[in-house]
């Protein structure tokens, strides 16, 4: 294919779909992101996906760097996996129930998180999230809640709150829709600044139920905590008596076997006492997960006073992808993921540097991301502090030649373990135009 074929990619049937879209569904999407709404330009509504690839309505293909936003760890339609699903299927799609397959798949997290002694199977990282704030309050009897700005929950009420506002102020709803009441009672502060979290816990501990942080930041782009900064989380919950919950959707699984977790912890002073997962675990279905220490679970209903609930949790199906997923990421895959990524990382990282655009790239486990501006990224102010007219070209024309990336400059490219040589070097011959045009 020649460059002037890749650039001149036909997208009527996208269109025509979007207009469609558009005029049935709010803003066309089903979720914000996937709008384009930060780049511009029609989304491409994929047709089918195989391995590394992505092909669209109009038979455009892909290299797909999004992964459905992280749970295609293994590409798409892995065959383990299809065959999961396909026999589970077959056996019935929902029973209501308990059923085998989700005591399978809570003892695989169990056994590879460490402390998650007990885990509660739910349908997404919300729920996840949203249940175990619900279950910090519950425990420790307290309403209030820190978040850091930039982190990203799920669309839970509380945990939208993430302005920048100054440390210990409560911050203003983030939405509308949120009422003032649940936000209020979300103290937001910035990312990898210690000293803001003791001044908080200093003059209001008592009231604070939990920190919620996520493990390895991926929602402002990658943002990893400084040496010490989760030590000193969970050092400042214990001596409050609040808990710490560590939100693994996006890095469990996939920054190791364990998820961040497994590249970082224990901390000396012990681990997180709640986790939450997500993506990965469901292999692209919809299976999410919280868990932690038994005593704290067992507050849950039915046994324990906090109510918690789903029509399709621990779904047959999504279990049986969850768990064929889990147990085919080998580790070769890892080591895949840790090859390609590099690669990648590598080839963005000279062809920025060749067109002289500022960039800088960073990392957790094979998790990266890419912010088009010099210097270390440290908080959402550091990541705000970027050219997004320079990403929106770079997408543009990694697009136009047949990469899909995540549209937008605030987000984790996600490879995996499927992208062959042959994936790679498509990204790698896509880049330097990509780069000249951001220049
Ligand atoms: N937590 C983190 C760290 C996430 O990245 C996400 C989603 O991107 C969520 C929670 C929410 O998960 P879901 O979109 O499945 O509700």
């Amino acid at each position: 294919m020649t460059q002037d074929e890749r650039t001149a990619q036909p997208t009527a049937r996208s269109e025509e779909l979007f207009d469609q879209a558009q005029r049935i569904i709010p803003g066309g999407v089903n979720s914000p992101v996937r709008a384009f709404g930060s780049v511009g330009g029609t989304p491409r509504f994929m047709a089918s996906a195989s391995g590394p690839w992505l092909t669209d309505v109009d038979g455009n293909r892909y290299v797909d760097l999004v992964g459905s936003w992280g749970p295609m760890i293994l590409g798409h339609a892995h065959p383990d996996v299809v065959a999961a699903v396909q026999a589970a299927a077959e056996r019935g799609f929902s029973f209501g129930t308990p059923s085998g397959g989700e005591v399978e798949l809570a003892a695989e997290i169990v056994a590879r998180v460490e402390p998650v002694e007990q885990v509660r199977l739910v349908n997404s990282g919300t729920e996840a999230t949203m249940s175990a704030i619900r279950l910090a309050r519950g425990f420790t009897g307290r309403d209030a809640i820190v978040k850091f700005a930039g982190c990203y929950h799920g669309h839970v009420d509380a945990l939208l709150a993430s302005a920048g506002s100054g440390v210990a102020t409560f911050a203003l709803p983030d939405s509308a829709g949120v009422p003032r009441s649940s936000a209020g009672e979300t103290i937001v502060l910035p990312y990898n600044d210690l000293a803001a979290v003791e001044e908080v816990f200093a003059a209001r501990g008592h009231e604070i139920a939990a920190v919620i942080t996520e493990a390895a930041p991926g929602n402002m782009g990658l943002v990893p905590p400084l040496p010490g900064f989760t030590e000193g989380l969970r050092r400042v919950t214990r001596e409050h008596g609040a808990l710490l919950i560590s939100d693994e959707v996006m890095t469990g699984f996939r920054c190791s076997p364990a998820g961040f977790y497994g590249l970082e912890g224990p901390y000396a002073a012990g681990p997180a006492d709640l986790f939450t997962f997500g993506k990965v675990m469901g292999g692209g279905f919809p299976a999410a997960a919280f868990g932690g220490r038994a005593e704290v679970m067992a507050l849950l209903a039915p046994a324990g006073p906090v109510y918690q609930a789903g029509t399709l949790s621990g779904n047959p199906v999504a279990s049986a992808a969850g768990l064929a997923t889990l147990r085919a990421c080998t580790p070769d895959v890892y080591d895949r993921l840790g090859v390609v990524s590099r690669a990648v990382a590598d080839g963005v990282a000279d062809a920025l540097g060749a067109a002289g655009v500022p960039h800088t790239i960073q990392w957790a486990g094979s998790m990266f991301s890419v912010f088009f501006r010099d210097g270390a990224v440290r908080n959402y102010d550091e990541a705000k502090a970027q050219d997004t007219d320079a990403f929106r070209r770079f997408f543009h024309a990694m697009l136009d030649h047949g990469v899909h990336l995540p549209p937008s400059a605030f987000e984790c490219w996600f490879v995996s373990a499927a992208h062959d040589d042959e994936a790679v070097s498509a990204v790698l011959e896509a880049l330097p135009a990509a780069a000249r045009a951001a220049a």
